[in-house]
């Protein structure tokens, strides 16, 4: 059997800013995009800051109200991303296979380790507490969904086992939405269903999951009964992903390129928050465009830098199908894959982190992931996307409105 550790630190750029600087341990503590602005949002907060009823993604103001003694700390996303490799060395010392989930949280897989995974998640908490000044939460089970679910039950410094023997008890009560990739609008279709429990889920007629929810019915279904077999996928040394892609085909056809720059930012937007969320930057962007014939055409380009950043994919994706689409036609679908990836953090004493405009840009788009996995995918959207609603109102995230490239092509 395999055993599969969830890491989460807990308020990791708070923790972060406390152990570099002792004079704010046991403090109220926020980390804020730009605390000149009152309406700058909460990024993160301590331990001290969150007994005050202080919430990431709220307003500095609504935080200082809460929380009068409030330390704003503005965010240095070089010392996190310092902070972040740091973390992956150490799980690195138990298992080369480490699967970073965003900057913060990694799968590890110990599995046939001489330790158990119950004890290595006490080595592993009690370093990071010594060594970073940083506490985790971590998740031991047997397959990556429930080391994650795990990972979430108890903080801060905590560990938690679901295994084969307690799965039903831990796991199965708690509700859908805590389920890895049920966003609202799965959620939606299985309350439409009766169902509001994982344990519900798990023991639903597969036919009727499939029924509302398709393929994705199979998928929620295998997590619930503890049958995910993914395997834990190490960026750094593997090739297992080798590229991020999303693509869309428009709700009506796109006739200019004012229409295209609306779908292929939103695609980039999308294609960076996946980068993001599984570490990664990529250095080249392609563009997969189709015309009303069904004739597709694919051009690609060098970023001058590594990126994880919509603005940047997305600007990148636009010069491509400005230079080299002739608008014969009309087009039908339109795709953006970012490739040769790197695990994001690995370059971070280049250049890179000394643009200031991309550091901004960079947290912007961080604080823009935490709203978006608390309020859902289009609680903001770009300026840009209000030109044309129709064609933006598709969730990219919720409603799987964007597939993935590989499945596209396939059909296409
Ligand atoms: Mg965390």
């Amino acid at each position: 059997m395999r055993t599969i550790l969830h890491s989460d630190c807990n308020s990791f750029y708070a923790s972060v800013e406390v152990a570099g600087n002792p004079r704010l341990q046991g403090k109220p503590v926020a980390v804020c995009g730009d605390p000149a602005l009152r309406h700058g949002i909460i990024l993160a907060k301590s331990q001290e800051a969150k007994v005050h009823g202080v919430t990431t993604g709220e307003a500095v103001w609504e935080a200082q109200r809460k929380c009068p003694g409030l330390i704003l700390v503005p965010a240095d996303h070089r010392k996190y991303s310092l902070y972040a490799r740091r973390m992956r060395e150490l799980y690195r010392q138990y298992t080369p296979l480490v699967e970073p989930f965003g900057m913060d949280e990694s799968w590890l897989d110990v599995t046939g380790h001489a330790l158990c995974g119950e004890e290595i998640a006490a080595r592993l908490r009690m370093s990071a507490r010594r060594d970073l000044g940083i506490t985790l939460s971590v998740g031991v089970s047997f397959n990556k969904v429930f080391a994650k679910l795990g990972s979430d039950m108890r903080k801060p410094d905590a560990t938690t086992v679901i295994s084969r023997e307690n799965y039903q008890d831990k796991v199965w009560p708690l509700p859908v939405s805590d389920l890895l990739y049920v966003g609202r609008a799965t959620a939606r279709r299985l309350y439409d269903l009766g169902i509001y429990t994982i344990g519900e889920i798990a023991l639903a007629p597969a036919a009727v999951l499939r029924g509302a929810l398709g393929k994705n019915g199979d998928t929620l279904r295998r997590m619930a009964r503890g049958e995910d077999d993914s395997p834990v996928l190490c960026p750094e040394t593997a090739e297992e992903i080798k590229s991020v892609g999303n693509s869309t085909t428009t709700p009506r056809d796109v006739v200019n390129l004012q229409e295209a720059k609306v779908i292929l930012y939103l695609l980039g937007d999308s294609v960076a928050a996946r980068l993001r969320a599984g570490g990664h930057t990529c250095r080249t962007v392609s563009v997969w465009m189709r015309d009303t014939a069904l004739s597709g055409i694919i051009r690609q380009c060098r970023l001058p830098r590594a990126s994880d950043l919509g603005s940047d994919i997305s600007r990148a994706a636009y010069a491509l199908l400005e230079a080299h689409y002739a608008w014969d036609l009309p087009l039908r679908s339109l795709g953006v894959t970012a490739s040769d990836l790197a695990a994001s953090g690995a370059d971070a004493q280049l250049p890179l982190w000394q643009d200031l405009r991309h550091d901004r840009e960079r947290a912007l788009e961080q604080a823009l992931d935490g709203l978006r996995a608390r309020w859902g995918h289009n609680c903001v959207r770009r300026g840009l996307m209000f030109c044309d609603q129709a064609m933006t109102d598709l969730n990219p995230v919720d409603d799987h409105a964007l597939q993935p490239l590989a499945q596209m092509n396939g059909r296409g």
